[in-house]
């Protein structure tokens, strides 16, 4: 459909998420223009959880094509319908959910510990192909104590980062792509991305194409844009407010 409203003089949800995708748009163009990087450097990531199908494709009309889910169950249920999409996978990855991922997703944001990149990496050789993995760092020490939610559980310890980087960079079917990161609640955001950024920072040196900083949510993606993000990962502010998850 076209136009401002429907016949019955409603917005439509089209025209909704192209003022939302526009909006977006804006705040990355400023954020960028701010922390004096060029607008193309950031790459969006819808995390379209929760919503359907039909949102994902018309984001895709709109031009985000690269879109992101955090629950195996929900990425199975969309991504083998929106064929031509690059398709990242953000959420907590349990080991038995890792042959599913693989087979849908082209990047995996949450790599946290040595025995899933063992699982992905067997998955990726039955499925011939190459994942790109992002390890998911803790930023917990820079937030209120007790603070973590569900988002921003889990994680490496930054310490831990090269050897786990050393395990992804070493496995068949894997590429290490960088980093990624939740801000805890009640962090101070710049302190805690630029935490973030020394630890990609400390990663390059080692791996020199391991350059990606997944970071920076509807909340804090300016941010994470003046603090290197070449990722930011929106879901409210792409599509609305979610029901609580359960
Ligand atoms: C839901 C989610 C997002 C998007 O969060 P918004 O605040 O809705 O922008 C980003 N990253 C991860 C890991 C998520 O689970």
């Amino acid at each position: 459909m076209t136009g401002e409203e429907d016949r019955a003089g409603r917005t439509t949800r089209e025209d909704e998420l192209r003022g939302n995708v526009a909006q977006v748009r804006e705040r990355i163009r400023a954020a960028c223009a701010g922390a004096g990087r060029p607008e193309d450097s950031v790459t969006l990531v819808a995390i379209t959880k929760t919503f359907p199908l039909e949102d994902v494709r018309t984001l895709a009309a709109l031009g985000v094509t690269d879109t992101g889910e955090n629950r195996e169950q929900e990425l199975k249920q969309k991504a083998p319908d929106a064929p031509g999409l690059t398709w990242h996978f953000v959420g907590q990855l349990q080991s038995n959910k890792a042959r599913s991922v693989v087979r849908l997703a082209q990047v995996v944001h949450s790599v946290d510990r040595l025995s899933l990149v063992g699982a992905l990496s067997k998955a990726a050789v039955a499925e011939e192909k190459t994942v790109r993995c992002l390890l998911q760092v803790s930023l917990a020490s820079y937030g209120p104590e007790g603070a973590e939610t569900g988002m921003s559980r889990g994680g490496v310890a930054p310490g831990d980062v090269p050897d786990l980087a050393g395990a992804v960079a070493g496995a068949d079917g894997l590429e290490l792509g960088g980093v990624m990161a939740v801000a805890p609640l009640g962090s101070d955001p710049d302190e805690a991305f630029a935490a973030l950024r020394a630890v990609s920072s400390r990663l390059r040196s080692e791996h020199a194409g391991a350059g990606w900083i997944s970071a920076g949510m509807t909340g804090d993606l300016e941010a994470a844009i003046r603090q290197g993000a070449t990722h930011v990962r929106l879901g409210r502010a792409l599509l609305g407010t979610r029901p609580p998850l359960g």
